[in-house]
This record gives structure tokens, C-alpha cells and sequence, in this order.
């Protein structure tokens, strides 16, 4: 007997990069950060672990007053989330319907069409120009609710502010998601741009540049009434959504900035180091602007490529996705992560 409601016929559930327990590998599959959450974080989630047996603080105050603070917003101008990925969910139940639906370009983060098809909201993918990059003048008024990710997941091209803010001043009608989970790799935010536009949610997550993935922490900054509706969804669903060690974690990981800052840094100067070995042994390499880099080259396939260096005890993430099939997607992991990857790589060629 099948219980399963008819509704989900159509849904095929995200596939999230492999996390294997068999043995150890070197991981470079899901955009983690190489390094581990900052000490400070680390000290105070100790600190407060007693804390657990009661539930957490569904307004997660003392988080909210240091990120207000960091990133010059009102306090109920942000939401604090089980990962982006739970604020990308409020947003597509808050901001599309039957009338209202979705629009992301066809090379993107997989999780957009997942909750689309889970909402059941109407999804446009417009397709990324033949270089994979995002053409502004494609989402303009679209009567669409808009999710675009800067940098853009899996090609790490980035939009500038001014292209940002031409998408959201040509769609005062709709929402504009513009999600940054890789903005801290070097770029600038959209963070300001909400104080001028009532139709922006800016995202953002721990996961990349904080290394809190495991902790699972995200966020949503908007003007004070997007908050609220997502607040309405948020206290309909579940209210303790960020648990208590995860709230520590979150706050020393904003108060370590030069933690932060270094190893960003780190990142930025190691994804130079990547890409130029790669197009050294003969790859094409798309202009990364995040903590990952999509590579291909002619002497093997993308899958082929995958299959290889996992056998070598190195994951990558090979996508499949018809545009990018040729590609493998490739975390920024430590210099000592990259040089093995780069040998293996060698050898296999
Ligand atoms: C990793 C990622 C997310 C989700 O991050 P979590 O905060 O871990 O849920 C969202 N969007 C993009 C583009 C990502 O790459």
C-alpha cells in the first residue's frame, strides 16, 4: 500500500553532495570550509551546552543584537534559520502561490526547484548565457518571485551591486531572493540595498565561510514586513528552529572577525593557486568568485573524472546537469587538500 499523498508525484527530493562515514576522504564536494569553527565559538558552545535542557530562545536575541549590529540592520530587519536552506524554504512559501511563481536561472542551486516543486509553485529557468553567466536583462519584470544566488552556485560568477539592484528596481512587484552563501569569498553584499528596496531578501549562511556547517545556521535580511512574513511562517512551523549550541556558535563565530577575515583570505588565495594549476594541466576553469571552482577538460569526462579521483580517496561533486555535464565542481579546500587533488588529477591525465 502507498500512504504517500498523490501531491508529491512530481517531487524529486534534493540529492546533497555525498558526507561518506565508510572512511576518510579528501573532501571536496560540498563548499565546506577547510578550517574549523573559529576557538571562540567552540569555547562558548561548551560553555552553554548545560543550557539544552530547556528550549532555545525562539528569537534568538543575543544572536540577533551581534549580527544586527554586524551588518548595520534593525533587529527586525533579520531572521535567523536552520541553515539558509530553511529561510529559502519560508521564502517560497511566503512569496510564491498559484498566481505568483518562480524564476532562477537554469544553472543554479538545485534547492530552488526542489521546494518550488514541493510548494507546488510554477518555476521558470532562464537559461545562463553559453559562458554560464547570468544576463541581468533576462529578469527584468518578470511578475515572477526571483531567486538568484551571488556568486551563483556551481559556476561562482558573480553579479555587481548594480546589476542587483537593476534586477530589483525592475521588479518592484515581486520579491527578489538574491542568495549569498558564497558572497564572503571577496565580494561586495547586497546587504545595503535593502534599506532602499522593500522587495529584497538578501540570504545568507554559516555553512561556507564560517564553518558552522554542521551547526546549521542561516539567515534572511529584509525590510522589516518581508521578516514578518516569514516570522508568520517561522512560528507556524517551527519556532525553535535555531537550537541553543548553534546560537553560540553563531555568536563567536561573528565576534572572531579576524578569524573570519583570515581565513576568507585564505580561501581567495587558494582558489588563485587551484584554478591557475588546473588551467596548467589543461582544464577550463569559470571565474570563481566563491569557495569552489567548475572545471572540465578534454581529456576526460566530468563523471569519468569523479569516478576516479574517488577512488583515489578525493571527492568532487560531479553535477550531471545537462549544461554542465562536462564539468566537475571542486571545493577550495587547504593548500595540502589541493596539492594531493592536483597530483591525483596529474596522474590520472
Ligand atoms: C550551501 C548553499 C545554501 C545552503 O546553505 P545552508 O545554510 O547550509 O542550508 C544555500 N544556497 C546556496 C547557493 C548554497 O550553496
Amino acid at each position: 500500500m502507498n500512504y504517500f499523498s498523490k501531491k508529491y508525484d512530481n517531487l524529486t527530493p534534493y540529492t546533497p553532495g555525498e558526507q561518506p562515514q565508510d572512511k576518510k576522504y579528501i573532501k571536496l564536494n560540498t563548499n565546506e570550509s577547510p578550517f574549523p569553527p573559529s576557538p571562540f565559538s567552540q569555547r562558548l558552545v561548551r560553555e552553554y551546552v548545560g543550557d539544552i535542557y530547556l528550549y532555545s530562545d525562539p528569537t534568538v536575541n543575543k544572536l540577533v543584537k551581534v549580527a544586527s549590529e554586524k551588518f548595520g540592520v534593525n533587529e527586525d530587519e533579520i531572521l535567523f534559520t536552520n541553515g539558509s536552506d530553511e529561510a529559502l524554504y519560508y521564502a517560497m512559501l511566503a512569496f510564491c502561490d498559484d498566481s505568483i511563481g518562480a524564476a532562477f536561472p537554469d544553472v543554479t542551486y538545485g534547492f530552488y526547484k526542489v521546494l518550488g516543486d514541493l510548494t507546488n509553485t510554477d518555476c521558470k529557468e532562464i537559461p545562463v548565457k553559453d559562458d554560464l553567466s547570468i544576463d541581468p536583462d533576462d529578469y527584468k519584470n518578470l511578475n515572477r518571485t526571483i531567486f538568484i544566488a551571488n556568486p551563483n552556485a556551481q559556476t561562482g560568477l558573480y553579479l555587481t551591486n548594480d546589476e542587483i539592484e537593476d534586477i530589483v528596481k525592475n521588479n518592484k512587484e515581486n520579491v527578489v531572493i538574491v542568495d549569498e552563501a558564497y558572497i564572503d569569498f571577496g565580494n561586495e553584499s547586497a546587504i545595503p540595498l535593502t534599506k532602499k528596496y522593500e522587495n529584497l531578501l538578501v540570504t545568507q549562511t554559516f555553512s561556507k565561510s564560517r564553518s558552522l556547517a554542521g551547526g546549521r545556521l542561516g539567515f534572511a535580511i529584509g525590510n522589516k514586513s518581508l521578516i514578518n512574513n516569514l516570522n508568520t511562517l517561522k512560528y507556524s512551523m517551527n519556532p525553535y528552529n535555531v537550537n541553543t549550541m548553534t546560537m553560540y556558535a553563531g555568536i563567536g563565530a561573528l565576534i572572531d572577525e579576524d578569524y573570519f577575515k583570515k581565513n576568507c583570505e585564505t580561501i581567495v588565495k587558494s582558489r588563485k593557486y587551484l584554478k591557475e594549476n588546473l588551467e596548467n594541466l589543461g582544464f577550463e576553469v569559470t571565474n570563481s568568485c566563491s569557495n569552489f571552482v567548475l572545471a572540465r577538460t578534454a581529456k576526460k569526462s566530468g563523471s569519468d573524472l569523479y569516478k576516479e579521483l574517488k577512488e583515489k580517496g578525493i571527492l568532487v561533486r560531479y553535477l550531471g546537469d545537462e549544461r554542465i555535464k562536462d564539468y566537475v565542481r571542486i571545493t577550495v579546500g587547504s593548500k595540502e587538500q589541493l596539492d594531493a587533488l592536483l597530483k591525483a588529477i596529474g596522474e590520472i591525465l
